[in-house]
Order: C-alpha cells, then structure tokens, then sequence
C-alpha cells in the first residue's frame, strides 16, 4: 500500500486519467437515464465494461421501508410541434426538454393550454432547466426561456411517447473482497439524464476509484453502489440490512469535477474515522476544502445516516448542490467539469481508502522515557522528509502509542501529515520498539 500512497499523488497529478474520466463521462452524457428503465441500465452496462458489476432489478411494487419501487419509465421521443409541423421544442436535441417520468400525452394543445406544462428559466434565458415528477403522475417539457418566449400563439402537436408501466428498478454494484468482511462503502446516484457535475462526475470517479483498488490488496472489501437517488438506496438499505452492518466507512460522492473547491459533508455521527480521515486529507492537499456539519437533506447519506442505520457515510462535492447556477440545468455540461478536477477527486479518495487500510493502534515497547533512537540507527534520515519531520514523526509516534491513539490521531495531534506518521511507525515497528496493539 505504500506505493499505493505514492502512486496516487502522482495519479492526482495525471492529466491522462483525468481525461479518460472525462472521456467516460462524454460517454455517458447522452443517455437519458431515469430512477427506473433503460437508461439507466444503459448506463450500468457501460459500467460493467470497466469493472465487474452485478446488476440487480427489483419488481415494480416491492415494499421498500416506507416506499414502494415505482413504476418503470422509458422514453423513445417527444416534442412540441408547430402548424407547419417543425419541432419548435424536440427530445432529440436535449433529454433535459422532457420532464422525467412524464406520462405520456399526444393531444393537440394552444399555448395557453399547454403553459402550465411548460418550466423555464427567466434568470438564464438560454438554459434548459431539469425537471422530475417522479412521485406524482404528471407530464411536462423543460425548455429555454427563450425558446418559450419565441412560441406564437397557436395550437401545437404535442406528444411524449413514453411508457409509465410495471417493471422494475435496476442498480449496479462492485464487490471486491478484502481480507476483512469489515466494509468500505461508495455510493453515488446514476439517474440523472445529460447532467455532468450532479452525477456523470460521481459516476465516473467511482468507477476509476474501483478498477484501481481492484488491482490492490485490500484490508477492507469494497462495495460500489451505482442506483437511483434516494429510492435506489432505500431499495438497496432494505434489502440489505446483514450487509449494511459491515459497513464501517462510507462516501457519497456527487458534483465533483467542477472547478470549485471541495465541501465535505459529515456523517450524522461527525466523528467517525471516514469523516476524520477526510478532513485530514484535505488539510494537507493544497486544496481549498470546507467541513460541512451533517444535515438531514442533500443526496443519499440521508438513507444511510438515517436513525435506524446510523451508518458512518460521509458526503465529497466540489461545489454543494444547489449554490451553483448551473445546478439542475443544461449548463451543468461537460464542459462544466475538468479532466483536472476529477483526477485530483479520485486522488483525495484513494489517499482516503489509503488512511483506512493503514490506520492502527500500536503499543510503544519502552514506554520509560524515551528510548535512545541513535543506536538503533534511528537518528538519522531515511531520505525522504527532511531529518527534523522524520525525527519528530519518530517521537510523535512513541509518545502516542499508548494503545489509545491510532496513527490517524497521532497525525493530527502533530499535525504531520498521515503518510509521514505511518513512515515513522512502520520504521519503528520493524526495530521492535512499537507492536500493533492486539
Ligand atoms: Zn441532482
């Protein structure tokens, strides 16, 4: 794992990466996905190329908790057309004009008639803002406000040929087993149509994250859970209550390519490992970052923080839901998102997985006074900090091994960097004056 660590600082760096990343999220930005049907499976399919994904499709009608699995949407066309027949508003040129989950209408409508069904954006005349009506049956079209104003009044064509019928809920997962049945948690949404930050980014880091930790020994098994906003977690949480109590560090990760700094959002508990890991490595990325408290609303760590589960998951964005104007819009866009943002996203992450698989507790065998480093050869550099960090993580690390303190907690109370701490406690270990607390 310690080349692990190196590798990865070198990958945030990597501009190749980044660009396959943004590659793979141009990839999948035309699918019209949805909570249920076939983009999404579409999306999962693409997936399952790069890593090994088990699809699981869950029937129409299911009791989930307090939910029931919706009825499966698809969607082949729709569009407003004029008296001359010309598709003045046309699904063909953006999935974004139809507003998720519409059932399906083909009537002949006049504008004034047709208005209620039609969302626009005045603040941002050329956008196309994205609509759902998941939980309530309804049909609409998102379109410019431009687009809107440029309407005459008249009678138009208007049809979604779309299908509202029993089916079933399709999510994606990745196992990769580690040593321990103890599990590490990455969870992002996959059912947003042609949106890139909120989630294409999530999605695509994801996958990266699981096809490098798939070529790694692992102490912990990883699980990656690509699934419908909130009712795919539910649907995945109630069936999956033995397993979710393996969990014990968990990331949502959502809105992470744009060029914002990073938010992270804690889990409910606020102090799990996951959560210190984190802010720790964001203290010593270089990045701008900012700790959020845990609340009960945002993305998915909402199911999992919920009371009865409680489980330890945090929430990674760049730029938070909702504050960016392009939020829900056609301008959340792939050029909305950089090959850059997403390697050093990826590179945050892994060096995550890395403080997890690495954090221990040890015990300082001489724990009368200090030792004499200097004739076990341990007052001189190894070449890699300079020799005042590397004595000072020496000592850090014998003072705190009390057996209460695991590396991640010695790091911060020093403030040296986690990698730095580990250096000093695996040189240690091997001269026999520190031993992993039973
Ligand atoms: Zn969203």
């Amino acid at each position: 794992m310690r080349t692990g660590a190196v590798m990865d600082r070198r990958m945030g760096e990597s501009s190749e990466i980044g660009e396959q990343m943004h590659q793979f999220a141009k990839e999948l930005y035309p699918i019209c996905r949805s909570i249920t049907g076939d983009g999404i499976r579409k999306t999962l399919a693409k997936i399952g190329e790069r890593i090994p994904l088990t699809i699981s499709e869950v029937p129409t009608g299911t009791t989930v908790f307090d939910w029931q699995v919706p009825k499966e949407w698809n969607i082949r066309d729709a569009y407003i057309k004029n008296l001359h027949g010309e598709r003045v508003v046309d699904f063909k040129r953006s999935n974004l004009h139809v507003v998720s989950y519409s059932a399906p209408v083909h009537a002949t409508f006049s504008l004034s008639n047709l208005r209620p069904h039609l969302h626009t954006l005045p603040d941002h005349p050329d956008w196309i803002p994205y609509r759902t009506s998941y939980y309530r049956e309804d049909w609409g079209f998102c379109l410019s406000h431009n687009q809107l104003l440029a309407l005459q009044d008249a009678d138009y064509d208007v049809c979604i040929d779309s299908s509202l019928e029993a089916g079933s809920l399709t999510y994606g997962e990745c196992y990769l087993a580690g040593q321990s049945e103890n599990e590490v948690l990455i969870s992002c949404h996959a059912c947003h149509p042609s949106l890139a930050n909120d989630n294409l980014s999530g999605l695509t880091v994801a996958t990266t994250m699981a096809s490098v930790l798939a070529g790694r020994d692992r102490r912990y098994s990883y699980r990656f859970l690509f699934i419908p906003g909130t009712i795919g977690a539910i649907t995945w949480l109630a069936r999956n209550a033995d397993t979710a109590r393996q969990i014990r560090h968990g990331l949502v990760l959502t809105c992470v390519g744009d060029a914002g700094g990073f938010h992270y959002k804690k889990s409910r508990r606020g102090d799990a490992e996951v959560d210190r890991a984190m802010e720790h490595v964001l203290r010593h990325s270089g990045e701008t970052a900012e700790i959020l408290e845990f609340s009960p609303y945002g993305y998915d760590e909402r199911q999992y923080c919920s009371p009865g589960f409680n489980l330890p998951v945090g929430c990674l964005m760049r730029s938070t839901w909702g504050t960016f104007p392009e939020y829900h819009t056609s301008a959340d866009n792939l050029d909305f998102i950089h090959p850059g943002q997403l390697a050093r996203t990826l590179g945050v992450c892994l060096s995550v997985c890395d403080v997890l698989e690495e954090n221990r507790f040890y015990v300082n065998q001489n724990p009368f006074c200090e030792p004499q480093l200097g004739k076990r050869g341990l007052y001189r550099s190894t070449g890699g900090e300079s020799i005042d960090v590397e004595i000072h993580a020496r000592l850090w690390v014998l003072n705190l091994s009390d057996g209460e303190h695991s590396l991640l907690d010695i790091a911060d109370r020093s403030g040296l960097p986690f990698n730095t701490i580990l250096d000093a406690a695996e040189l240690l270990k091997a001269s026999g004056l520190i031993t992993e607390k039973a």
